[in-house]
């Protein structure tokens, strides 16, 4: 069980990367000429990192954001990569006002001030409100990475033709993958994968592009005869069903006359 103050400083760093940027420290191989000599030595470089909220919204106009805080247009961006940037922000403005109603915290203030008012709420939350699938911390993490993968405009994110694993979700084409940072998020439901559970995606990804890439899977016998595979007819019933139920939850309630 995860203890009640390592979410909150938890919470806290995600919304600080959120609204204030983040700075990390990399070591660099550096060469150096020193009375005719090159001599190799390891240099400490720190590296600020703009607002991830600030990177989203140059993102939804085609821009990027230097280090130095600086927006620079990027020639040929794609329009997928500024759509994927306007749901990410939208779905951070709606449920961050849903978490403030819960929580009792500022809710009419611009997202950057509602995000901050979020860390002094979860300081007085109960721990049932913070921890799991359905918490708060899990909720800002979602963000966290969501913005993450969807703002690098520059080196745009990996969209893999497959269906997104969460299972309330399993949209196609909705997965992000950035290899470079080692994190992925659903632009549509918000499911997201750390560096410590982007290996487990990669595996399903590519599970799925054999597998799951037409209504049905056709392999052929030694005698070159179609053959429907086996390993993913119960993958694809269960899809199925979940879909169906899918559709009954969200088709309009007949009203009453
Ligand atoms: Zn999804
Ligand atoms: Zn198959």
């Amino acid at each position: 069980m995860t203890n009640r103050q390592d979410l909150i400083d938890r919470i806290t760093d995600d919304i600080d990367e959120l609204v204030n940027g983040a700075t990390t420290t990399e070591t660099v191989d550096r060469l150096t000429h020193v009375k005719g000599h090159w001599r190799a030595s390891k240099a400490r470089h720190t590296v600020h990192h703009p607002p991830l909220l600030a990177q989203l919204r140059a993102a939804t106009t085609g821009s990027t954001m230097t280090s130095e805080d600086t927006f620079r247009p990027i020639p040929g961006s794609k329009p997928s990569a500024r759509l994927d940037a306007i749901a990410t922000l939208a779905r951070i403005d709606q449920q961050s006002l849903s978490w403030a109603q819960v929580l009792r915290s500022r809710r009419r203030v611009p997202l950057d001030d509602r995000l901050r008012g979020l860390i002094g709420a979860a300081v007085a939350a109960d721990v049932d409100q913070l921890a799991g699938r359905a918490g708060l911390a899990s909720a800002v993490r979602s963000w966290r990475t969501a913005a993450r993968v969807v703002s690098g405009i520059e080196a745009p994110a990996f969209a893999p033709d497959v269906p997104c694993p969460n299972t309330d979700c399993e949209k196609r084409g909705s997965l992000r993958v950035r290899f470079d940072l080692r994190v992925a998020a659903c632009v549509e439901c918000g499911a997201f994968w750390d560096s410590e559970h982007v290996e487990q995606l990669g595996r399903i990804v590519a599970w799925s592009a054999e597998h799951l890439s037409g209504p049905r899977h056709w392999l052929h016998d030694a005698e070159g005869f179609p053959l429907e595979c086996m390993e993913c007819l119960l993958t694809r019933q269960e899809m199925a069903e979940r879909a169906r139920g899918r559709l009954a939850a969200t088709r309009p309630v007949a009203r009453g006359a």
